[in-house]
């Protein structure tokens, strides 16, 4: 039977402007990061993407390495796509990206070539079964290659209609500017950018002396661009999920990207009184870390926050951060005191 998503999912999730462009991204989006590679059931995958849906959330972030094995997230998700989302593709805001080491031989490592990010793309959108992606970014900065020729190629795949935006991730607040110099000069400019951040790595806070002591949502506030957090939850560490021991099947036990050893006695002690905190406010400490990413800031504020799920419970209880973004001076001094000594 074919899949009918909720007909009241426009209602709840607030959709905000990215930057100066157009378009709009749930305040809350899903990245298909760890929880869609071949060692995951399918069905665990179809049920998050469909609870996602319905909940409001528009877009779906990718890259071409994510897996495992690398590229297996685009296969599972472009094989889901197909199966529940036909006929709603416009509907969607699917990103990918290229950056890290995909392929071997000089061509599949190089991060910021023309001939690594054209051809990457042109793999991603036939793993996926698409025509197009709505978002293409350079994953992370390389120093290897001019600039410029990594810009004339983000350029190029919006002309050839490989995308329809494209952005940067992990470039620093002076990269960030210097690309969207060129971007604007060749006419296509960047809309987005992907960074890390939460309260535990805050480093789009902190000023940058390469830029002039500004911080990177400031450059981005002045460059015209929106953000889009990535791991506004540590990975898992800002939820309840650790309180008391690393649990079967998660990241941590898994000995994916999160270290067992981060989850030290200082660190829980933290994420205990943050929980407490959340309980405060009437919310899960999933639901705060989210929305503290949220927040109007001086230098700016972050469009969306990009999270993971490995159920659908996990995105429905993410997705509900949206009920209460508001922080007050002392909650937010708080959890300053908390995490920053
Ligand atoms: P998060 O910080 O959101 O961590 C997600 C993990 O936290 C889940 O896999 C799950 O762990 C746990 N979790 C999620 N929701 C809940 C909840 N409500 N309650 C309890 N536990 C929860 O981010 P990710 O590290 O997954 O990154 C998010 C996305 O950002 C990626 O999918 C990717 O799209 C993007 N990204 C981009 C990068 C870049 O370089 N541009 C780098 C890294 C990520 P468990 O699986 O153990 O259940």
């Amino acid at each position: 039977t074919v899949w009918t998503p909720a007909e009241d999912r426009y209602e709840t999730i607030p959709y905000r402007r990215v930057g100066e462009s157009g378009l709009k991204l749930p305040a809350v989006s899903l990245g298909l990061w760890h929880n869609f590679g071949d060692d995951k059931p399918v069905a665990g995958m179809r049920a998050t993407l469909r609870r996602a849906f319905d909940l409001g959330i528009t877009h779906f972030d990718l890259a071409n390495n994510y897996g495992p094995p690398a590229g297996a997230a685009e296969v599972n998700f472009g094989r889901l796509l197909k199966e529940d989302f036909a006929g709603r593709r416009h509907e969607l805001v699917i990103s990918s990206k290229a950056g890290w080491d995909m392929w071997p031989g000089p061509y599949g490592d190089v991060g910021g070539s023309r001939k690594y990010l054209v051809t990457s793309l042109d793999q991603s959108l036939e793993r996926m079964g698409l025509d197009h992606v709505d978002v293409f970014y350079h994953h992370r900065p390389d120093p290897d290659t001019p600039l410029e020729e990594t810009m004339q190629a983000l350029d190029h795949i919006v002309r050839s209609g490989r995308a329809t935006y494209v952005g940067v991730s992990s470039y620093g607040a002076d990269l960030t500017l210097e690309a969207q110099r060129i971007m604007r000069e060749l006419g296509i400019p960047l809309v987005i950018h992907q960074p890390s951040y939460s309260m535990l790595n805050r480093w789009i806070e902190e000023p940058d002396e390469r830029a002039g002591g500004r911080n990177l949502l400031g450059a981005l506030t002045e460059a015209g661009m929106g953000s889009i957090c990535f791991t506004p939850l540590a990975q898992g560490m800002l939820t309840d999920k650790y309180l008391n021991g690393v649990p079967e099947h998660s990241r941590a036990a898994e000995g994916k990207s999160l270290d067992p050893e981060w989850l030290s006695e200082q660190t829980l002690e933290q994420i205990r009184e943050l929980n407490t905190m959340a309980q405060d406010r009437g919310q899960t400490l999933a639901q705060m870390a989210i929305a503290w990413t949220l927040r109007p800031q001086e230098s700016g504020q972050v469009t969306s926050a990009l999270v993971g799920a490995s159920s659908a419970r996990q995105i429905e209880d993410s997705a509900r951060a949206v009920a209460n973004l508001e922080f007050s001076e002392d909650e937010l001094r708080r959890i300053d005191e908390l995490v920053t000594d």
